[in-house]
Formats: C-alpha cells, structure tokens, sequence
C-alpha cells in the first residue's frame, strides 16, 4: 500500500485545501455530517451555517462528489473522494452527506428507472433530507425477518407496520423503506424496496429521546399507507439485494477517525493547560495509548479504501475497522471522563448559563460521552461484525 497522493491526486488535495481555506469560516460544527445531525446537535442556527456551507460546496459539484457528473456530482475517484473527506475532516468542515447523498442516491444510481433519477437526484443534491427505514422492533441484526407488509393493491400498494430507531426521520421527506410483499416467500425473497413520501397519509414519525438528551432518531408507524408502484425501487421481492447495496454505501470511516485524532488532541491540550504537574504518569500512558490507536483506526481506513480503489469490495476489513473505530469512541470518551472528573461530564448549555461556563473544552466529551454508546451498535453491532470477521476473514465454521 502507497500512502504517498499521486501527481493528480495531490493536485487535488491542493485544490480542497484552497477552497476550504478561503470559504469555510471555522465555528463548533466540525465533524457533522448531515442537515439532520447539524439541527440535532446545535438547532436553527447550526443548521443554517451547514446549509450555507452546502451551498458553497454545490458550486464545486461536490455535494455528491462520488456520483457521476451526469447526475449532479463531481465524478471523482474513490481515492479523490477520500481525499476530500479527509481534508474537510482536517479543517473541521461540516461534511455533506446524509442519507440521501450518500445511500439512496447512489441506489437509485444503480437500480432507479430514468423517471426515479430524473425525481430523487436533484433534489437530493438540493438539501431534500431522506432517511432510512430498515429496522424494526424484533428486526435489527436480523434484518431480513423484518414483518412490516407491502399488499398489493391495483397499482399500489398498502403498506402497514413500524420501523424504529429511524434517523433523522422527523426532518425527512422521503424515506427508503423496506418492507414484505410476499409472506410466503423465504425471508430474504419476500422484500421489496420503496421511495416513500413523508407525508403520504398513515404515516406517524414519534421522536425517541436518547441517553444524551437529543431526539436523533425515531419510532415511524404505517398505518394503511398509499405507496404508488411508481415508488417501488428495482423489482418487486428483490428489495433485498436492493438493499444490501444500500448497505454497502453505508461504510466509509476516514472522517471518523480524523475525529478521533482531534479528540485525542483536543484532551491533550486540555491536559496541557487544565493538569500540568498533577497528571499521573499511568494517565500520561493511557493518553499515548489512545494517540497510537488513533492512528491505527487511520491507517485501518487506508486498508479500506485502498481495496475500493483497486475496485474490490471490502467485507472483513470493513468489518475490522467499524469495531475499532466504534470501540476506540467509547475508549477515548472513558479516558476523557477519568482525567477530567466530573466536570467532565457537562454538556454545553445555553449560553452564559453555569454549563456553558464550566463544561470543559465546550462540553464536546460530556456529549461524546454519551453519544459514543451507539457507536458500537448503530450501522450494524461490533458482535455481528465480529462474526463476518470470523467467518468470512477467518474461514471459521458458521454456527
Ligand atoms: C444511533 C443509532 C442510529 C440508528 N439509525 C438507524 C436508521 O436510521 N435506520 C435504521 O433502519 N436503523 C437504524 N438504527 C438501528 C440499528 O441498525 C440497529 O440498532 C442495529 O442493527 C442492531 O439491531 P437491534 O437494535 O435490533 O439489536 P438486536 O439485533 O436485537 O441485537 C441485540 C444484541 O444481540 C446481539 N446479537 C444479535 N444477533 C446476534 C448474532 N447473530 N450473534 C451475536 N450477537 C448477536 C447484538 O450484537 C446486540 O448486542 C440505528 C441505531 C442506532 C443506535
């Protein structure tokens, strides 16, 4: 593996650095992903500065960089696509994503009709906020046993059932949804894969309050819902595969793991100035230790995409690296919240307020203290990825 940029590839990453340095106006924002993450985490006001900060990056083309330039997207490479994330990652740039640019776009690249592409693409690359509607209450690891139903009727169907734990839903005005349409098939060949409108009567979105006090996901209830054929994604009880495309999209961890390294920094530095003198030596060894895991969760990333980018599609390492760079989260928060004491666990208030004063470096570890538990959970469990690496990285025997 080359770490090094090619010729074309560091002309590039010249080309991001100049943009971000003469258009991104730092602010607390760094790291966020998506509209709906952005509104999640700071309100109207952080939501106005990533939009604003989108629209500056759609005259580049590079809202959807990845996509072709025919539907709207820059057409870069996988490995300019991962020198952009890498430098907005660097500079604290919002980046943009969501799930619309970065899952139901790019499947309905592949799968979509000319009509589906013609109706999703721009808007999508406009802001148009999408979220994900696979999980279930008995359906999450095991995703194909999911029991919301698609019934035919004429040339709709009627879709009945509840997903749960949906992002961002109560922003959204699509959602990909799977759903059954044939009861008796066997669980992965009775799924079908649909573009459906928020606000098709019969649709309820409920927020879920998490530990950390956000409302970032959702309970989403379908109560005899119109979707029209036209609505229905690739063939019908082919959802599934559909699907596992979707699934695919959802890896990529350079921008977290540039992340980590700046939490890393940031505690260091808090050290520095807040523990000079008083640190233990044990907590000097354990801040080394989070250092050199931060740059193995890096250079794990590298592994990933050098295998895109060679056109292979990773399965096991892509595995490897959800867990160590899920696990790491927790580990860095943990450390965090040992050196800083309880102080450490304040989240930022309103301004002015006793919180806002007195929560060390902004709050950003009190909250990624409290957000950092998903973070083994939510794109698929460190235990159901520790069983592809078993099986499919180590040949072990199923079951
Ligand atoms: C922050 C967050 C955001 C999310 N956003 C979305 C979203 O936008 N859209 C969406 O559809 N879903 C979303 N999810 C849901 C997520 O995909 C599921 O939580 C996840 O797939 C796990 O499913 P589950 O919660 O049903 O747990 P279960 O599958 O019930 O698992 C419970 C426990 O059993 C273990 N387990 C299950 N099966 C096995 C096995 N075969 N071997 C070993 N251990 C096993 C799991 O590892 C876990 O520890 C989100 C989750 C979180 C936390």
């Amino acid at each position: 593996m080359d770490f090094r940029d090619n010729p074309e590839e560091a002309a590039f990453r010249k080309d991001v650095q100049t943009f971000i340095s003469a258009e991104y106006k730092k602010d607390d924002d760094g790291g966020t992903v998506s509209a709906a993450q952005a509104a999640s985490a700071g309100g109207p006001d952080a939501l106005k500065r990533y939009n604003d900060w989108i629209k500056k990056l759609a005259k580049k083309g590079w809202v959807a960089p990845a996509w072709p330039t025919e539907y709207g997207g820059a057409g870069l490479s996988v490995m300019q696509q991962f020198v952009f994330n890498e430098e907005l990652a660097l500079a604290r740039a919002p980046r943009p994503g969501g799930i619309g640019i970065t899952m139901a776009g790019p499947t309905i690249i592949v799968y979509g009709t000319d009509e589906q592409k013609k109706q999703h693409l721009s808007g999508m690359l406009q802001g148009e906020v999408w979220c994900q509607g696979f999980s279930e209450p008995g359906s999450g690891s095991d995703l194909a046993s999911l029991q919301t139903k698609a019934e035919k009727d004429g040339d709709d169907y009627i879709v009945n059932g509840q997903k749960i734990w949906i992002t961002g839903a109560q922003y959204a005005e699509r959602m990909i949804l799977l759903a059954r349409t044939d009861p008796e098939a066997p669980k992965h060949k009775g799924i079908s894969y649909f573009l459906l409108d928020m606000k098709t009567p019969g649709v309820t979105v409920k927020p879920l309050v998490n530990m950390a006090g956000t409302s970032g996901f959702n309970e989403v209830f379908f109560d005899n819902v119109r979707v029209p054929r036209k609505d229905l994604l690739g063939e019908e009880n082919r959802g599934w595969y559909v699907g596992t495309t979707t699934l695919d999209f959802e890896r990529s961890s350079i921008g977290t793991s540039i992340a980590q390294g700046q939490s890393v920094e940031n505690l260091v530095l808090w050290v520095q100035e807040h523990r000079r003198g008083t640190l233990p030596e044990t907590a000097k060894m354990v801040l080394a230790e989070r250092s050199i895991e931060a740059e193995t969760a890096r250079l794990m990333s590298y592994r990933v995409i050098s295998l895109q980018n060679r056109g292979q599609v990773p399965n096991h390492e892509a595995s490897a690296v959800k867990i160590y760079a899920g696990e790491l989260n927790q580990r860095i928060a943990n450390t965090a919240m040992n050196i800083m004491g309880l102080p450490g666990l304040l989240t930022r208030g309103e301004k002015g307020s006793a919180n806002d004063r007195h929560a060390p470096n902004k709050g950003r570890f009190g909250r990624v203290y409290l957000q950092s538990v998903a973070s083994t959970i939510a794109g698929g469990t460190s235990e159901i990825n520790r069983g592809i690496i078993a099986t499919r990285g180590l040949g072990l025997p199923r079951g």
